[in-house]
């Protein structure tokens, strides 16, 4: 079942990259085809690049091929921690600090509060620093784009989309962003961008658009291994 294969890809932000034979894939079909990707985002999340249409297969089974192959075992984040761009960051509280605020210091997330707060209203906050920090990601990244852009979106958006679609662009040029993007490097929320900006002057993905992706971030295959399930 899961038969690897040479790969174009064999590494990934220091994760070894395994391709599996496979049936169809969409975006894959251009460069690796019948291949399906196999790779661990840091610390913890197996992940499985399927076709759109593909079946998702659970993570005990993805996490016992991770490791039948060889791979170190992988950690799940705790329940207070958060991940941001890939890392784990543990979550300290400090309730009755005078203040609401939430910070990063000595590799923890301190998230201070004037009362104390429940659970949900915790996570709800870090869960808005989350997506604050990809706004603000996207913005800078969005800068550095610029220059070589036929045309500048209407606005980026930070909202949950269906589970494995990282980015949109609507024809008016909104481009929405995925919070799930904190899961992966941060290097990957820069080629979704880069994806999503090229459709503002290609809406397909004709060999057009993807020599216009290339010309805007010539590297971005590698970057793209989360996005093959987005698509
Ligand atoms: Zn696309």
């Amino acid at each position: 079942m899961f038969r690897p294969i040479p790969s174009t890809v064999s590494a990934f932000e220091g994760y070894r990259v395994m391709a599996f034979r496979q049936g169809r894939c969409n975006l894959a079909e251009r460069t690796l085809r019948e291949t399906r990707i196999l790779f661990a985002p840091p610390l913890g999340r197996v992940g499985i690049f399927l076709p759109a249409q593909g079946t998702m297969v659970g993570e005990a089974t993805l996490r016992a091929v991770w490791e039948a192959e060889g791979a170190p075992k992988v950690s799940v984040p705790g329940p207070t921690d958060v991940v941001l761009f890939g890392r784990v960051w543990p979550v300290r509280f400090l309730p009755f600090a005078g203040c609401d605020d939430l910070w990063e210091e000595a590799g923890a997330l301190v998230c201070a509060c004037r009362r104390k707060a429940d659970p949900q209203t915790l996570a709800g906050r870090v869960g808005a620093y989350g997506r604050r920090l990809v706004q603000e990601r996207a913005e800078q990244l969005l800068e550095r784009f610029a220059p070589a852009l036929p045309r500048r979106p209407l606005r980026i958006v930070v909202k949950p989309l269906r589970p494995r679609i990282l980015g949109q662009c609507t024809r008016e040029g909104e481009i929405r962003l995925n919070p799930s993007l904190l899961t992966w490097p941060e290097t990957v929320l820069a080629e979704t961008l880069a994806h999503e900006l090229t459709h503002l002057t290609h809406f397909n993905h004709s060999p057009a658009f993807w020599r216009a992706l290339t010309a805007l971030l010539p590297d971005w295959l590698p970057r793209s291994l989360a996005h093959y399930l987005s698509h």
